[in-house]
């Protein structure tokens, strides 16, 4: 499908509308972002990596039963996606300790949590993305009770799919961040799930092959999420 002018820029993708308003084309772009926003440089090939990544994400979860937003690849960088009315909320899933909630609660990284902890964060880049709960959610009108029971169970629910995935190919999924919208009152899995949002180690040595990588300047970013994508099963060609 044909795109037209664009809808939105964000850090690491661009959406296009289409002819069909409830269509819009997703390109993947090589920018990476880290501290929101305050970090930002091109990758060669990363567009690509994600793009397909995201791809083969979404269609194993939709086997699964999870609605996802993705129609169709459209070429290495580009897919065509539902457009949803996106919830302005990051949904998190934490099996290990890292990241924020080290500093927040002063866990050592690498603490294996007895139960995966959910978390719902603002998306606002200029107020550092706060954590909110579910009455910030309500009295702001950003979903009512049952969809945020949805959110936390579907998050959840693909958090057990994942890990599945993920331990066959000897990885560790840390935790990741998902994105819902809503189209005709159906909630969606929007956004992406590739290397971007999430962290994943190996299972012997624990080295950190997602964006920690370009956070930390450990290098080999893209090299990395090839690497995650070639084990876990997906053709990059
Ligand atoms: P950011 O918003 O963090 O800068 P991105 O570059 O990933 O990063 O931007 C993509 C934007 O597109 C985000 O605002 C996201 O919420 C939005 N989005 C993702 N999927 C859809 C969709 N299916 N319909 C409408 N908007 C979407
Ligand atoms: N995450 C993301 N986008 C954000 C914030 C977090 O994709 O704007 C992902 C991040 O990559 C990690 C998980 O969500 O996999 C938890 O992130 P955390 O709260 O630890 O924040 P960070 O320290 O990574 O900024």
């Amino acid at each position: 499908m044909e795109k037209k002018e664009l809808l939105t820029k964000g850090k690491a993708k661009e959406l296009y509308k289409t002819a069909d308003e409830t269509k819009l084309v997703m390109d993947f772009t090589d920018d990476t972002s880290a501290f929101d926003g305050k970090k930002i440089e091109q990758l060669a090939g990363k567009g690509t990596v994600n793009n397909r990544f995201n791809n083969f994400i979404m269609n194993y979860l939709e086997k699964k039963g999870v609605a996802c937003h993705l129609l169709e690849e459209l070429n290495d960088h580009e897919s065509l996606v539902l457009n949803l009315d996106m919830f302005p909320i990051e949904c998190v899933v934490r099996n290990y300790a890292a990241g924020s909630i080290c500093k927040r609660l002063g866990l050592e990284e690498g603490k294996k949590f007895e139960h995966p902890i959910f978390e719902f964060f603002y998306k606002d880049d200029d107020l550092g993305d706060p954590m909110i709960n579910d009455n910030h959610i309500v009295a702001f009108g950003w979903a009512n009770r049952d969809e945020i029971r949805i959110l936390e169970d579907l998050t959840l629910e693909i958090n057990k799919f994942l890990i599945e995935l993920f331990d066959s190919a000897d990885l560790i999924l840390v935790d990741f961040k998902l994105e819902f919208g809503k189209n005709n009152g159906q909630i969606y899995l929007g956004d992406e799930f590739t290397p971007d949002g999430c962290r994943v180690w190996d299972k012997d040595t624990k080295e950190k092959l997602d964006k920690d990588r370009f956070r930390l300047g450990l290098g080999d970013v893209v090299e990395s999420y090839q690497e995650i994508a070639h084990r876990i099963g997906i053709n990059l060609t």
